[in-house]
């Protein structure tokens, strides 16, 4: 049988291949990001009650009203905007579905969507199975600022959708207020969809605010804006997230996620719902991981790597240009092999597999697993 790839250019995931070949070389794996510690027990518990109240048939379309309920709470307390929990906020398998299905909803052939490189792998995949064009923005060198002037003169008539993502997988760093001020009046008075990946909204470090799109009158009015419990709550292999959205745009998304999933997983959204009663458990998350950060840089602080600290995510950049020229590609790799420890090289998350010598490590990790790699790293 004979058929055209829809994505010829597209392989497996570089987080599958470093996660595949961490496990292979039994090498300390800090490339895919996901935590190695458990999940709060409380949370738990609250789903295995939900499995056992038998909340075990399908949950309504667009999520358990106790889930939409404590989402539209919390983003009513962190960024003072009203989204109305019947038309306004879908839950979701994961943001990737969220991300998937707002492309799908709206992206048509030859329609342009703005990403800007590196980007999370994701995105450029969706837009093309979907026939559209993506147009890379790249950021700029080792600080990953945002160039706003190309931003303006990379827009066209035939752009339908610019996407964000702060704070940034994989550079570690976040847009400020002035970057998304700047954003704001580029994308004022046009008919451009904003998506705006937060799942890392609440991982934000040496006490910055996080700047969701929320928090812009602009830039709300337009945006559908992602999160993910799995990166909130220690549970990536859960797949449960949410979008939200103003009506007009989420009356659009809900036709395709009704026939794409319908629903998702309705024990995990209750208990999930129950959990996030107390704020506490997301506003403890910047000092949770901010110690986890400080304490892996402090660790290999006489190592040959540089870098800036991570700004948020669980994610920290760290430069090589003083150890070797390798391709990232290749020195990630070796290091897997030889040395024994796993991250993810940068340069494929770039449209021009741009190079600057970079890899990215994951420290959302237990002491223990972050002191031993950093014990290797210090050999390096
Ligand atoms: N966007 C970014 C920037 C990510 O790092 C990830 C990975 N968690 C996702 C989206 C997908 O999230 P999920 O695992 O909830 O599908
Ligand atoms: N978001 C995770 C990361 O950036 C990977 C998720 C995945 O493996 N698809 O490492």
């Amino acid at each position: 049988m004979q058929h055209t790839s829809k994505l010829p250019n597209v392989g497996t995931t570089i987080f599958t291949v470093m996660s595949q070949l961490a496990a292979k070389e039994n090498a300390i794996n800090l490339s895919q990001g996901f935590p190695n510690f458990p999940s709060d027990p409380v949370l738990i518990n609250l789903v295995q009650q939900a499995l056992r109240e038998n909340y075990n048939q399908y949950a309504p379309m667009p999520g358990a009203p106790i889930l939409r309920e404590a989402i539209a709470e919390k983003m009513k307390y962190l960024y003072r905007r009203t989204y109305n929990l019947e038309t306004e906020i879908v839950v979701t398998a994961g943001a990737t579905q969220a991300i998937f299905t707002i492309i799908s909803a709206f992206v048509r052939p030859k329609d342009e969507v703005i990403i800007f490189t590196p980007a999370y792998d994701c995105y450029a995949p969706a837009v093309e199975a979907n026939g559209g064009t993506v147009v890379p923005i790249q950021l700029k060198g080792t600080t990953f600022a945002v160039d706003w002037n190309e931003v303006r003169s990379k827009i066209s008539s035939k752009t339908k959708m610019v996407l964000i993502n702060t704070p940034h997988n994989p550079s570690g760093t976040v847009l400020s207020k002035k970057d998304m001020e700047e954003f704001s009046s580029i994308l004022e008075n046009t008919n451009i969809i904003l998506l705006s990946d937060e799942v890392y909204e609440h991982i934000i470090f040496d006490d910055a605010q996080h700047q969701s799109a929320a928090l812009f009158p602009k830039l709300a009015e337009r945006a559908f804006i992602t999160a993910s419990f799995g990166k909130t709550f220690h549970n990536t292999g859960w797949k449960m997230g949410y979008c939200v959205a103003p009506k007009e745009l989420m009356d659009e998304f809900k036709k395709v996620h009704q026939f794409n999933v319908f629903s998702v997983n309705h024990p995990m959204q209750i208990g999930i719902g129950n959990y996030l009663q107390d704020p506490q458990n997301y506003l403890q998350l910047p000092a949770f991981f901010q110690e986890k950060r400080d304490f892996f840089l402090n660790a290999i602080k006489d190592s040959r790597f540089t870098w800036k600290p991570s700004e948020g995510t669980y994610f920290q950049v760290l430069s090589y240009e003083n150890i070797t020229d390798e391709l990232d590609t290749e020195f990630a790799k070796r290091l897997t092999r030889e040395h024994k420890i796993a991250s993810i090289p940068l340069s494929v998350f770039n449209t021009n597999k741009e190079d600057h010598k970079l890899l990215r490590f994951c420290f959302a990790k237990t002491e223990k697993t972050l002191a031993e790699a950093a014990k290797i790293l210090n050999n390096i």
